[in-house]
């Protein structure tokens, strides 16, 4: 029996990086899938090799009318939704001496504004069951500061942990959980030069990370089905830190 089996997910952002191992995972364990994203190729070809309970929907998580229509046909194809991850976003680095109020707000759109469109697309297919899991893909960027340009990247995960806990506390009385996600360093394209290589900013925060190391995608995959399944029913409003022990050093 899989952890999984008759739920229905949505999983943004996921034709690559960690939001595709989530993919994988979920399908394994007997989940239905939709996975979105607006790379179109990867996603269509992720959708393929996991087979008929993957779907793909073309999706930029800052388009509500999207939203709407992807919960409409994924209801339509697969039943209410039981699970959504909003795990699409993208990093940015940036004085703010430097920064325009349009890049700011261009963060701020994708990363945050994405994660409320989500919520409020999926909450009224989850109330029709009373069962559901969102879980968020915040960042340990969500719950301390640096002073590496990330103003609006920082701002925009704060928000996110933020939001899920107002939303879980809304939604308690529900069948309904909202968790956050903080991961540290995770191998990624995000933070890759190539396949090997990781950008320079990540290489010399590795020193740093008490484990000596980044984490690979499926290590998040693990806490992340944890959340969305039932092992975790009592978990609502709580964030999850997967970084190595990053966040741990108050000297770090
Ligand atoms: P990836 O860049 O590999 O995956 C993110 C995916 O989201 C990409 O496919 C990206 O497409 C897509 N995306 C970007 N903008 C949009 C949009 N407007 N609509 C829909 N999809 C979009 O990175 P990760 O897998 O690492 O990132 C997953 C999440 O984890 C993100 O929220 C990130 O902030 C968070 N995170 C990542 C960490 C890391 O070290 N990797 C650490 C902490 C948190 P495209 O390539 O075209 O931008």
């Amino acid at each position: 029996m899989g952890k999984l089996d008759g739920k229905v997910a949505i999983i943004t952002g996921a034709a690559r990086g960690q939001g595709a191992s989530h993919a994988k995972a979920f399908i394994e364990e007997g989940a239905k899938v939709a996975i979105t994203d607006i790379l179109v190729e990867e996603g269509q070809q992720l959708a393929e090799e996991l087979g008929p309970n993957a779907s793909f929907y073309e999706h930029d998580v800052r388009n509500f009318e999207q939203w709407e229509s992807i919960v409409a046909e994924v209801e339509n194809t697969f039943g209410p939704i039981n699970i959504l991850v909003n795990n699409a976003g993208i990093g940015y680095k940036k004085s703010i001496l430097d920064m325009t109020e349009e890049e700011y707000r261009r963060i701020i759109d994708i990363n945050q504004v994405s994660v409320f469109l989500g919520m409020k697309a999926v909450l009224p297919s989850m109330l029709k069951i009373n069962n559901g899991s969102i879980v968020n893909i915040s960042s340990i960027a969500g719950l301390l500061g640096s002073k590496d340009g990330s103003v609006a990247y920082d701002a925009s995960k704060f928000a996110v942990r933020g939001m899920t806990k107002s939303i879980a506390l809304e939604m308690a009385h529900t069948g309904i959980r909202v968790n956050s996600v903080h991961p540290g360093i995770i191998f990624t394209p995000m933070v890759m030069k190539d396949d090997e290589k990781p950008i320079e900013s990540i290489e010399k925060l590795l020193p740093y990370v008490p484990m000596k190391r980044g984490a690979s995608p499926e290590e998040v995959t693990k806490l992340v089905l944890f959340l969305a399944s039932d092992d975790s029913s009592y978990s609502t409003g709580s964030e999850f830190v997967i970084d190595g022990g990053l966040t741990a050093n108050r000297y770090g």
